[in-house]
């Protein structure tokens, strides 16, 4: 009888040759019917708990799986489905289900926004007014009774818990957030009364809202909630799991009336540690240490892995600890078995989901053997012992030591001249009109493109011919920009496959898989390249695009790079050293480019950096030190260039308010930011402290397909002439065009330019 006991908090949805993605998108083209896609989909979901059952974990979540987004599966089973979606049948209809995901004519689907810092993303529950949560379903009971009839699994199902959803709600003020709460708990007792009923001994509670800032007068909340819950069904165990950093307030959360606490001893190692060797374990009280790292794609490295179990069977007992991943892993590839290419000792460094939870039962064994009072010494077991020797290799290798040979230190970053100088010098080189028009970057990459990119990867089709049609492609859209008087032009990104892959293929220090998928959203999957040594500039990325480009035209075309935050944000990244230091590698890659374009002639640089609010930490007193790190790694992509070259940004959704004084650090000349869906709040911020340098607010939205009226765009224009003086206002969309069709880019930016043409008209 063991003592130690293992578990999985959550496990990939996808496949491992993503079906599920498949299966979804066939239903959604009217290529499946609906028994068939329900057949399919159920079968995905029993080999998915078989094969978690093989790797010999305890304890198998349920009820994990969705056919969308979990949080989503919360708002149908509550009965909390918006009123522009009910005409559409019953809450557990895949009519609704799927109307509420992605939208149908005249009903938009719900908000989509990003899940803590990773790159998931759910779907915003809508609890304004009087949220009556009632459950008309029960997934979680559905889920168990498939798992233990058809897989032969005793399952641990995992709900969201009642003040993670609220928080993660909108249209909830703080005046009533106790309220909302509260009117969850029946439903919770429901869920849990009918799980108890049908055998199960544990249920996961997931509150990751835990480890971002909690309000001190949320914690008797949630003593309330947490307390009703388990006296109502005092059989049934339950595991809180918090994930993604170290708790807030541990003292209160320790002592929770639940029978076991999931902690990330990963993310939230530092804070979660000293919190347990502070206050002591609670007596009683199971701890799920999240010691494998669920959102990393390295082996778990075993000695440092079972000296932190070692301490924690002082600190708790052996009886009482869970060996489990640090978050659900969702965010993990699903099995490095189709790894077959690239650096193999990248390669052999790698776990995925399935190996995560072998080594989570191999840890979990040998701290059970240590507890018997055998296999000390420091001996491992064989399926350790090959993570020790690949993470050996890894740490050797070649790759990790670039940099430091190179003997880059932290040198100065030099400034440039205030901008008002900057500013005056770049007008007297380009001599832009008030309201100077541009875009974002990509313009609309067609199937051809796409079709001949790939034939070019896959050796079908010559160099020189693919390098040709991008050439054209490149004339015909400048030509085009130039003939409806755009001032600052983009040679397009054709190239590209998404802006942090092509640059990766051309920096040193990226592998990248064959199948490491992630989900983004829905059925969209992406495969994130990895970082795994000294990222290294390899010479010119962009050069012969931008200036074949330039060559074309008299009018500016704008250099195009994606920024070192980015960079590293949608990508999966070492662990050896810190973030900090690999956003810093990749910024003197990036400005060595940054540099060489300057010197072709090339007057205006844009560096992206649509991830640098997105990776903020989750607490809010841990912001400064992220934003001056991050902060420094984009002034140092663009250190060196002259005062007449001109340094453009982009930032789409990044809350501009929040990071207002990292933006005016960032001191580009030029900044262009999403606001066609957060126009009010960035004008607002906007009159509060207003920008010093040039600012370009996105004058429609590019994820529509609806081409934009001029006047739309004039008012979005005179609107925002309120709050940034005309000299150093610019007039683009609010993102890149590459998803667009070419038609409705080639009308909406015409109207662009005659907006712009008219507000002009209006200033003089
Ligand atoms: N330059 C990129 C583009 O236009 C920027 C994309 C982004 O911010 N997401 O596609
Ligand atoms: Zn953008």
């Amino acid at each position: 009888m063991a003592i130690v006991s293992t578990a999985g908090v959550g496990y990939p949805r996808i496949g491992e040759n993503r079906e599920w993605k498949k299966l979804l998108e066939e239903f959604w083209g009217g290529k499946r019917e609906e028994d068939s896609f329900r057949k399919e989909i159920r079968e995905l979901r029993i080999r998915r708990l078989l094969r978690q059952k093989k790797s010999g974990v305890a304890w198998v979540p349920s009820g994990d799986f969705t056919l969308y987004d979990s949080v989503l599966d919360h708002v149908a089973a509550f009965d909390l489905v918006p009123e522009r979606f009910r005409y559409l049948g019953k809450p557990d209809s895949l009519a609704v289900y799927f109307a509420m995901a992605r939208g149908i004519e005249g009903a938009p689907a719900c908000e989509m926004t990003k899940w803590f810092d990773t790159n998931y993303h759910y779907l915003v529950p809508e609890l304004a007014g009087n949220p009556q949560p009632n459950l008309v379903f029960n997934p979680w009971l559905e889920a168990f009774n498939e798992a233990k009839h058809d897989a032969g699994l005793l399952t641990r199902p995992v709900i969201i818990g009642p003040y993670t959803l609220t928080r993660l709600a909108k249209g909830v003020s703080s005046a009533k957030f106790a309220e909302v709460v509260r009117a969850f708990v029946p439903v919770y007792i429901a869920v849990l009364e009918q799980l108890a009923a049908a055998g199960a001994e544990w249920i996961q509670i997931d509150e990751p809202s835990l480890v971002t800032d909690v309000p001190q007068e949320h914690l008797a909340l949630l003593a309330e909630i947490y307390g009703t819950l388990k006296s109502t069904n005092p059989n049934l165990k339950l595991q809180l799991q918090t994930y993604f950093g170290a708790v807030e307030h541990p003292e209160a959360i320790f002592s929770l009336p639940v029978d076991a606490i999931g902690l990330d001893l990963v993310r939230g190692k530092d804070g979660n540690l000293n919190a347990i060797r502070t206050q002591g374990w609670p007596t009683g009280k199971k701890l799920g240490a999240g010691v494998v790292d669920g959102r990393g794609i390295w082996r778990v490295d075993p000695d440092h892995a079972l000296s932190l179990l070692a301490e924690l069977v002082t600190l708790v007992s052996a009886d009482q600890l869970i060996v489990q991943p640090s978050c659900s892993l969702l965010h993990s590839p699903v099995s490095v078995n189709s790894e077959v290419s690239g650096d193999p000792v990248v390669r052999g460094s790698l776990a995925f989901a399935d190996e995560k939870l072998e080594e989570i039962v191999a840890l979990g064994e040998a701290l059970e053997a240590q507890a018997n009072g055998v296999g000390k010494g420091g001996e491992l077991s064989p399926r350790l012992a090959v993570n020790r020797e690949a993470l050996a290799a890894l740490r050797s290798h070649p790759a990790r030591h670039r940099a430091a040979a190179q003997g880059t230190s932290e040198d100065h970053i030099a400034e440039r001249a205030p901008f008002s100088v900057r500013h005056g010098l770049q007008q007297a080189r380009f001599n832009l009109p008030l309201l100077p028009t541009t875009t974002i970057g990509s313009l609309p990459q067609t199937a051809d493109i796409r079709k001949a990119r790939l034939e070019w990867r896959r050796g079908k089709l010559d160099h020189a011919d693919y390098r040709k049609l991008l050439e054209e492609r490149t004339e015909l859209w400048i030509r085009r920009q130039e003939e409806w008087g755009i001032d600052v032009l983009v040679h397009g990104e054709f190239e590209r496959t998404d802006m942090v892959e092509h640059f990766a293929h051309l920096l040193d220090g990226y592998h990248f898989t064959t199948n490491g998928w992630v989900q983004s959203y829905g059925s969209r999957c992406v495969k994130p390249p990895v970082i795994y040594g000294d990222v290294m500039d390899r010479g010119a990325m962009t050069l012969e695009d931008t200036v074949y480009a330039q060559s074309l035209t008299d009018r500016p075309v704008k250099g195009m790079l994606t920024g070192p935050i980015t960079m590293l944000a949608w990508s999966f990244y070492r662990d050896d050293i810190s973030r900090k230091e690999i956003a810093d590698q990749i910024a003197r890659a990036l400005d060595a480019e940054v540099l060489r374009l300057e010197a072709a002639g090339i007057g205006m640089i844009q560096v992206d950096e649509p991830a640098l609010r997105e990776i903020a930490p989750l607490k809010r007193r841990e912001w400064p030190e992220y934003l001056e790190w991050s902060v420094n790694a984009f002034r140092r992509s663009v250190a060196g260039v002259r005062d007449e070259t001109q340094i453009h940004t982009h930032m789409c959704y990044c809350d501009y308010h929040e990071i207002i004084d990292a933006v005016e650090a960032m001191d580009a000349d030029v900044i262009s930011l999403e606001t066609s869906r957060s126009h009010g709040s960035l004008i607002h911020a906007l009159e509060k402290q207003p920008y010093a340098n040039g600012i370009g607010l996105g004058v429609y939205d590019i994820h529509s397909p609806v081409v934009p009226e001029t006047e739309t765009m004039l008012a979005v224009i005179r609107d925002s002439l309120a709050v940034v003086p005309a000299d150093r206002m610019w007039v683009n969309p609010d993102c890149g065009l590459k998803t667009r069709g070419e038609p409705e880019t080639i009308e909406a930016l015409k109207r662009m330019a005659q907006a712009a043409r008219q507000a002009r008209a209006e200033l003089t």
